[in-house]
C-alpha cells in the first residue's frame, strides 16, 4: 500500500483524494489546507488527516476548532509521493521543497512543462514517466485533446490537427471570475498554448490551436479538424472512439445536444460531485470530407484529468508497468467507462 499526500485540497485536490482513496493499492495519508474553510472541514468529515500548508497559520485552525495532524513538514516523511494540487505557479515553487526532502511529486496542468521537466497522460506517454521523480499531469483541455486524438492517430495516422477551444470562463464556485457577458479570444494571440502542450505528451503531433473564453462554468467545448494519413470511414472512427476508455459518444438526437444536457447526464450517473471523467464526443458531429475528419467534444474541466493522477502515481512508484492495466484498475475503482 503506497502512501500519498495531497497538497492543496481544492477543486482538483479533493477529487484526487477521493480517487486515490477508491484504489486498493494506495491510500491518502494526509491532505493540506492553507485556511480553515469549508473544504478543511470537509476533509476532516471524510476522514482525511489534515495538515496546515502554511505553518504560521496553525493558530487559525485551532481557533476554528479544526483538529489538525500537524504542518506540512510533518507530512512529508510519511509519504511515498505527493500530489501537488495548489494553484498555478505554486507547484513549481513547491518542487524545490520536495526535491530537498527527496520526495516524488506529481503536479497539475497549471504548472509549465519546463518548470517540471516531464508531462504525463495515461494513454500517451505512461512508459516515459515510469519511475520518474517529478511529472505534471497535463491540463483538462490537453487531456481532452489527447484522449481522442491518440486513438485516431493509432487507427489511421494524423497528418495535422487544427482545433478551436471554447473554454469555460470559470469553475462553478469561482464567483469573482468572468466573463459574464462577452466572448473573449483567450489568449488573444494565435496559436494558443494548448497545441504545444499536447506535444509535451504526444511528441510528434502536428497541432495548432486557438481558444475563446465564454460565460459558462459547466464544461469546455472543442472543435477539431484533423487531416488523416490514410482513408477511413466515419463508422471506423465512431467504433474506435466508442471502444476507447475514458471517452463517451453523446447523441444530440437523444437529448444530449449541449454541455448543459451532458452535465445533466453526469448528474444522473450519480457519481460524487456529478463528475464526468470521460470526454464526451458528439456522435453526429463526426464527419470526414476530403480526407479531413471533423468532430466536436466536451470536457468536464474539474474532473477529466483526475484519473490520470492515479495512473501517474502507479507509473512513478513503479507499481504497474503496463499502462492498460493501470488504466483499467483506476477505471474499475472509480466506475469510469
Ligand atoms: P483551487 O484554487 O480550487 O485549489 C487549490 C488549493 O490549493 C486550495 O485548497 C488552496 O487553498 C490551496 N493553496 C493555495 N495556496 C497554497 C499554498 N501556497 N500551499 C498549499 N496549498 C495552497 O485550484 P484548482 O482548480 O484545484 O487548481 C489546482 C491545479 O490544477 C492548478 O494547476 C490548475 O491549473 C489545475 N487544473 C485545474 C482545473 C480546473 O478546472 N479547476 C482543471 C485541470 C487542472
Amino acid at each position: 500500500m503506497k502512501s500519498v499526500g495531497i497538497n492543496g485540497y481544492g477543486t482538483i485536490g479533493k477529487r484526487v483524494a477521493d480517487a486515490v482513496s477508491a484504489q486498493d493499492d494506495m491510500e491518502v495519508v494526509g491532505v493540506t489546507k492553507t485556511k480553515p474553510d469549508f473544504e478543511a472541514e470537509l476533509a476532516l468529515k471524510k476522514g482525511f488527516d489534515l495538515y496546515v500548508s502554511i505553518p504560521e497559520r496553525v493558530k487559525l485552525f485551532e481557533e476554528a476548532g479544526l483538529e489538525i495532524s500537524g504542518t506540512i513538514d510533518e507530512l512529508y516523511d510519511k509519504l511515498d509521493i505527493i500530489v501537488d494540487c495548489t494553484p498555478e505557479g505554486i507547484g513549481a515553487k513547491n518542487k524545490e521543497m520536495y526535491e530537498k526532502k527527496g520526495l516524488k511529486g506529481i503536479f497539475q496542468g497549471g504548472e509549465k512543462h519546463d518548470a517540471i521537466g516531464l508531462s504525463f497522460n495515461s494513454f500517451s506517454n505512461y512508459g516515459d514517466v515510469y519511475g520518474a521523480d517529478y511529472a505534471r499531469v497535463v491540463s483538462c483541455n490537453t487531456t481532452g485533446l489527447c484522449r481522442t486524438l491518440k486513438p485516431i492517430d493509432d487507427l489511421c495516422g494524423i497528418k495535422k490537427v487544427r482545433a478551436v477551444m471554447v473554454r469555460r470562463g470559470a469553475d462553478p464556485a469561482q464567483v469573482k471570475k468572468g466573463p459574464i457577458n462577452s466572448i473573449v479570444p483567450n489568449p488573444p494571440t494565435v496559436p494558443s498554448h494548448h497545441g504545444p502542450d499536447v506535444k509535451t505528451v504526444l511528441y510528434d503531433m502536428d497541432i495548432t490551436t486557438m481558444a475563446l473564453l465564454v460565460p459558462t462554468t459547466l464544461m469546455h467545448q472543442h472543435n477539431l479538424m484533423v487531416e488523416l494519413e490514410s482513408e477511413v470511414e466515419v463508422d471506423e472512427i465512431i467504433d474506435t472512439l466508442n471502444n476507447t476508455s475514458r471517452v463517451m459518444l453523446m447523441e444530440a438526437s437523444k437529448g444530449l445536444g449541449s454541455t448543459a444536457e451532458v452535465m445533466e447526464f453526469a448528474r444522473d450517473l450519480g457519481r460524487s460531485r456529478n463528475d464526468l471523467f470521460e470526454i464526451a464526443v458528439w456522435k453526429e458531429s463526426i464527419n470526414i470530407a476530403d480526407g479531413e475528419l471533423y468532430y466536436m467534444q466536451a470536457v468536464h474541466q474539474e474532473s477529466d484529468a483526475v484519473p490520470e493522477s492515479v495512473d501517474a502515481i502507479r507509473a512513478m512508484l513503479e507499481m504497474e508497468e503496463d499502462p492498460q492495466k493501470s488504466i483499467q484498475k483506476t477505471n474499475k475503482a472509480m466506475n469510469i467507462f
